[in-house]
């Protein structure tokens, strides 16, 4: 069938311009159902001069999978999960993380990706993917076994530790910079029941209830994976609050048990479910346009914490998020892939909520925060930034990983034409 091309008029055009957090008025969007489309719709791109956006969940808080006047090559008609072994799985790109949990369910199968239903498969696992059993089994691209990639030249090649292993190290970390992936083969993990929980304690515990958190974690089984949540008021009837998620691969409630005491709990719940019912559903207030931030710590150090808590409350809107790693995550050596921050001990992710117009008045404070927080950190997760500057680039890949990765792209995107993302310039 030919490649599906859709221009502004067009049925769908509505609703395919825009993305989960971004509005995008593309002068085409390709719906590539096949490797040979989307090496059409580059072949087209490069003819007319149009820059690319690739997009497969659309969840970028960049918005770096829509655009402005250019070409998306939209994959969600790749979004195939198929089973070719005992635990070996192909998932298009264009699945979304949800589709791929109910599919494997079945079969008794899971692959640790994220904590949403609609966040893509080909965003969120070319970056890295650090979802609900990220300390038991790894990041979600820590499962690959091979890839189909699409170059910029058009050529369909597979990537992986036999073929094309440069680039097979790249595509795992380097986000869209090296090519368009068109489906991953993954090594899924035999797991069924997860045990769910969920605390609330009172805002006035807040340094108690992160510090013990903390400590808890430190010693805790790689089954346990857990994030914390600093939320800020919203209005005078809902205070700020600090939530606790937990999920224990497994189904035993007293794994969960010490989380639910460490303060003043105003509310909490524990179930046991499968894997797939613990992926949510994410959905964004009309209008709001997050500023999204984060850094690595190798080290939530009591400094780090009294200067979190000294300072966030200085950006009204800004809901704070720190996830604990580790475990199987760090057991993988840095440079065995282009995701180099094995040793974390936390993710500190800031949001701050609200629309472009309520940012303009706590964008320095939100700066002030950073510079406060920036020298307690070490390092970045590529996927949550919202406005991706040097900086922030620099802090994803460590100078070696850069400049593996400028090298692979010298090789494989030598015009830079995959440019819509954390953008690694290619060696000269
Ligand atoms: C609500 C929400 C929850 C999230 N939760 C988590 C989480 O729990 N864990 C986590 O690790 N991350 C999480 N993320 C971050 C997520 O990993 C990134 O936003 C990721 O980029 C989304 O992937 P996508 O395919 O949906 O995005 P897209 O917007 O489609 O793509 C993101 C980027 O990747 C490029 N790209 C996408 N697909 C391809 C491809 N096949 N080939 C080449 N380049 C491609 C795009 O061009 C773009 O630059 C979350 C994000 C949101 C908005």
């Amino acid at each position: 069938m030919a490649l599906q091309m859709i221009r502004p008029g067009d049925e769908g055009y509505e609703q395919l311009r825009d993305t989960f957090a971004h509005q995008g008025s593309p002068a085409r969007i390709a719906r590539a159902a096949t490797a040979a489309d989307v090496a059409e719709a580059i072949a087209l791109a490069g003819r007319e001069g149009l820059p690319i956006a690739v997009r497969s969940g659309g969840h970028s808080a960049a918005g770096l999978s829509t655009n402005d006047g250019g070409l998306v090559i939209d994959l969600s008609p790749m979004n195939a999960v198929e089973l070719l072994g005992d635990d070996l799985v192909r998932v298009g790109t264009g699945a979304h993380w949800g589709d791929v949990a109910a599919a494997l369910a079945p079969h008794g199968l899971a692959v640790s990706s994220g904590d949403t239903v609609s966040v893509g498969v080909g965003g969120l696992l070319l970056g890295g993917g650090i979802g609900w059993m990220v300390r038991k089994h790894g990041l979600a691209l820590d499962h690959v076994v091979a890839a189909e990639v699409v170059t910029a030249a058009g050529d369909i090649v597979r990537a992986s530790a036999e073929e094309n292993p440069d680039l097979f190290w790249a595509i795992r970390g380097g986000g869209g910079n090296l090519g368009i992936v068109t489906s991953f083969e993954l090594r899924a993990t035999r797991e069924s029941d997860i045990t769910f929980a969920r605390a609330t304690y009172d805002a006035a515990d807040t340094e108690a209830v992160i510090k013990g958190w903390r400590d808890l974690m430190r010693t805790a089984d790689d089954g346990l994976t857990t994030t914390l949540q600093l939320y800020p008021a919203f209005g005078e009837d809902m205070p700020p609050t600090v939530g606790i998620l937990a999920a224990y691969a497994g189904a035993d409630p007293a794994a969960v048990e010490p989380l639910l005491g460490l303060g003043k709990l105003l509310d909490s719940e524990v179930t046991v479910k499968p894997y797939a019912e613990v992926l949510e559903e994410a959905a964004l207030v009309p209008g709001w346009l997050p500023i999204v931030r984060n850094r690595f710590a190798d080290e939530l150090t009591d400094e780090l914490v009294d200067d979190l808590l000294a300072w966030k409350d200085r950006v009204p809107m800004m809901y704070v998020e720190l996830r604990a790693v580790g475990g199987a995550m760090a057991r993988v050596p840095a440079e065995a892939t282009a995701f180099a921050h094995r040793d974390a001990e936390i993710m500190l992710l800031t949001v701050v909520l609200g629309s472009p117009a309520d940012h303009v008045p706590v964008r320095e404070e939100f700066e002030a925060v950073w510079r406060v927080l920036e020298p307690h950190t070490s390092g970045a997760y590529v996927n949550f930034f919202s406005e991706p500057t040097q900086a922030d680039l620099e802090a994803a890949y460590p100078a070696a990983t850069r400049a593996r990765l400028a090298a692979v792209k010298a090789a494989y995107d030598p015009a830079n034409l995959f440019r819509g993302n954390v953008n690694i310039l290619p060696a000269e």
